[in-house]
């Protein structure tokens, strides 16, 4: 079937918090690509920009009707009749009718809604399923690149379970507190192991007498806790209840997203004022008295110097994800790579805005030895682009937020029927990381 483009729409709908976003339809003839675009609420500041009306009468200047009006007017003009599965050119498209860096004239929503719906018309007018479609890409280019030598891999998810943060305010600075599934031996295995993990958690924080734990926006608990290492308290408790043993089934991962509190060269916990050195330390001791085998945005988003202390302390043995620090972008990555920050980066299609940008990214990580998670946003919507673009990297991680609120288990069923698709021996990315230096 011909991937000619003979039509694209677009249209505001809304996200789980109830928040305008572009939902973007490209048919090539008689068959049609859907993409629905997430948006954050802990955004980093270097990411592409979302245009929003900013009409305080029209859903309270959130509205989207400018990115609409530019898919509609600008971007389709300028589309149809170009082969959907050219993503790279049609990508560069996007970015030149755009001009401005962060993509702000244009609008990332509008972008990316429009990127990720020509990958998935491509993927039907090909007859194939999204992850598969991704990973045998026709027109992908011809440089060797990492990602095209990899085997499709279904994904370790990290799962919230406790929300703090801008996630779900009341008193806990970190935002998340998530579960790492390491004793599974298959997607499926993991996802189970999870749901019997959020059961256990729901009753050890009402015996702990946390009556009506408000659910956060990634479907987390958002228990008033005493703080933050009670968090990781009630989650080796929840482990041991749901019959895992901490450190070899279950272990923790963290969300510092410690943008959001450091102000003026400092970190401003609830409690105390810490300097980047004083942090780095709080959270070596953290790895080092409890099993948390991943920490995301551990500094802020600029503090390098702070963020190269933590590598040097905590590198060789914890995954240090750059969230807000990488934004998805080459080249914070390759300022990260040189100076030898991290050893992970979050992968959000929104950060950046084209498929062919967030390709680019895990290519360029993968090829520097940086580990990949593919992330959601803290909106979300039905759209499950994600799910397959975690397998057809192979990057092995995925972070999708709990396993409550169906935009996120959207997600996770999307995993399941791909993990069949598959068939039984499909192949899952166990936890694996250098073992700590002796
Ligand atoms: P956000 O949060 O989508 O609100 O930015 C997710 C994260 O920080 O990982
Ligand atoms: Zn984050």
């Amino acid at each position: 079937m011909s991937d000619r483009i003979t039509a694209v729409h677009a249209r505001q709908v809304l996200d789980s918090r109830g928040t305008p976003t572009v939902e973007v339809d490209i048919h090539c003839g008689s068959v049609m690509g859907r993409a629905i675009v997430p948006s954050g609420a802990s955004t980093g500041k270097h990411e592409a920009r979302e245009l929003r009306d900013g009409d305080p009468d029209d859903y309270a200047g959130r509205s989207v009707g400018k990115a609409v009006a530019n898919v509609r007017q600008v971007i389709a003009p300028a589309i149809v009749g170009m082969a959907a599965a050219e993503q790279e050119t049609i990508d560069r498209k996007l970015c030149d009718l755009d001009g401005t860096p962060a993509k702000s004239r244009l609008g990332a929503n509008a972008i990316l809604g429009v990127s990720l719906a020509c990958a998935h018309a491509a993927a039907a007018s090909s007859n194939q399923p999204l992850w598969q479609y991704l990973h045998r890409r026709p027109h992908a280019p011809r440089e060797e690149s990492v990602t095209r030598s990899v085997t499709p891999t279904m994904p370790m998810p990290m799962v919230n379970l406790i929300s703090g943060g801008l996630h779900a305010g009341r008193n806990l600075d970190m935002q998340d507190f998530l579960l790492l599934p390491i004793g599974a031996t298959s997607y499926s295995e993991a996802l189970r192991m999870t749901v019997d993990v959020y059961r256990a958690l729901s009753s050890v924080l009402q015996e702990h007498g946390f009556e009506g734990v408000l659910v956060g926006d990634e479907g987390g608990f958002g228990p008033k806790l005493a703080g933050n290492q009670q968090a990781i308290e009630m989650l080796l408790h929840a482990f041991r209840r749901a019959g895992l043993h901490p450190g070899r089934d279950a272990a923790i991962a963290i969300d510092v997203a410690s943008t959001h509190f450091y102000e003026d060269g400092l970190y401003r916990l609830k409690d105390t004022l810490m300097s980047a050195t004083t942090m780095a330390a709080m959270l070596t001791d953290w790895a080092d008295r409890y099993p948390i085998l991943s920490i995301e945005d551990g500094m802020a988003e600029d503090d390098w110097a702070g963020w190269k202390a933590l590598s040097e302390s905590l590198g060789k043995r914890v995954q240090l994800i750059g969230d807000d620090l990488f934004v998805t972008n080459t080249q914070r990555l390759a300022q990260g790579i040189k100076e030898g920050v991290a050893n992970a980066v979050l992968i959000k299609v929104n950060q950046i805005g084209t498929l062919t940008e967030t390709l680019a990214v895990i290519d360029q990580a993968r090829a520097a030895g940086y580990r990949c998670v593919i992330s959601a946003r803290s909106g979300e919507t039905e759209d499950c682009t994600i799910a397959d673009l975690a397998v057809a990297t192979g990057v092995g991680q995925i972070k999708i937020g709990s396993v409550a609120r169906s935009e996120r288990l959207a997600k996770y069923n999307q995993l399941l029927r791909i993990e069949e698709q598959m068939g039984p021996n499909a192949p899952f990315a166990k936890w694996e990381f250098s073992e700590p230096e002796a």
